[in-house]
């Protein structure tokens, strides 16, 4: 896995250090700095990141080594700091349970499979899991969540596609209440085509939430595809107006994407990140580690 991940971050690195290219070795007057600051935001690294990086490097604690590693060196401790304040597993730690968890994100983003990558995280942490499958809207979101369900050896509640997505929650919360579990992991809709349908549709599923148990949503889930780029930061602001978000998962980061926009997030929403997918099988989501990925991504 380990390769992969690297794969995914590499790409980001490789383009900063192409930016940064043919500075080495030169004095940094103003112009290099403003050179660096606008690769490094290029990179998706994000304007606060990178004005402390230029800021840094214009106070010259790096003098005798303003080569590529130096540079390299101070973005990778400024990432480091940013990712080190949102970096958090899930805690399973709801009582009483079961724990509920909306997954929520874009179609495409990869939300079935995180579904069932934390699922199977979660089993192997000796926890009892339950899935609901709330996005019914497309019969193939159903068809595909049981699949995975089967496979990992998890109850899944589901209802007919075009049904409705809050009385299978419902249904899926008394069951899961009835029998232990400990996490129930909701699908949704991901249409944001039609942005009042689907606020509509994720408020009448909190309402029934909070009527079971006020806590409930315990965590919000916001998927997002990490090959999007940019595309990402106006998907949080989005989903935080219809849904409000708790905490994000990156995926498709084994892929030709370019991690930075992690750093550009944490910047600017401070929202929680728990993991990073890096494959198609529910082998695939590792915790997400700020040391590991700065330094990857620088
Ligand atoms: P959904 O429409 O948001 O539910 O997305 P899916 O879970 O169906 O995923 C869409 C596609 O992305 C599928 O082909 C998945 O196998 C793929 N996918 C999901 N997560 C990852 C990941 O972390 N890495 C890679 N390479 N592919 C992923």
């Amino acid at each position: 896995w380990h390769d992969k991940l690297l794969g995914g971050f590499r790409r980001t690195s490789d383009r900063l250090v192409g930016n940064l290219a043919g500075l080495g070795g030169a004095r940094l007057d103003d112009a290099t700095l403003d050179e660096v600051e606008e690769a490094l935001i290029a990179s998706d690294l994000g304007p606060e990141t990178a004005g402390r990086v230029r800021q840094r490097l214009s106070e010259g604690t790096f003098e005798r080594d303003m080569e590529e590693l130096g540079i390299r060196l101070v973005v990778a401790e400024e990432v480091e700091k940013v990712l080190a304040q949102v970096a958090r597993p899930i805690g399973i730690d709801a009582f009483p349970r079961p724990q509920v968890v909306l997954v929520i994100g874009v179609n495409g983003s990869g939300k079935t499979t995180t579904i069932a990558k934390l699922a199977h995280l979660f089993m192997e942490q000796d926890y009892q899991v339950m899935l609901a499958a709330g996005d019914t809207f497309r019969a193939a979101a159903i068809g595909q969540l049981k699949t995975w369900a089967e496979r990992i050896g998890v109850p899944i509640v589901t209802g007919p596609e075009g049904g409705d997505a809050a009385g299978i929650v419902w249904d899926a919360v008394k069951q899961a209440t009835a029998i232990g579990t400990d996490v129930l992991i909701v699908d949704t809709a991901g249409r944001l085509q039609n942005k009042r349908e689907l606020m509509d549709e994720l408020a009448k599923i909190r309402r029934v939430l909070g009527r079971l148990n006020p806590a409930a949503p315990h965590d919000v889930l916001l998927v997002l595809d990490a090959t999007t780029g940019q595309n990402a930061l106006n998907q949080i602001e989005v989903f935080k107006e219809v849904a409000g978000v708790t905490g994000l998962v990156m995926t498709k980061l084994d892929g030709t994407a370019r991690g930075g926009v992690l750093v550009a997030a944490a910047e600017r929403y401070g929202l929680p990140i728990h993991a990073i997918g890096v494959g198609e099988t529910m082998d695939d989501l590792r915790p997400f580690d700020a040391r590991e990925v700065s330094r990857i991504i620088a």
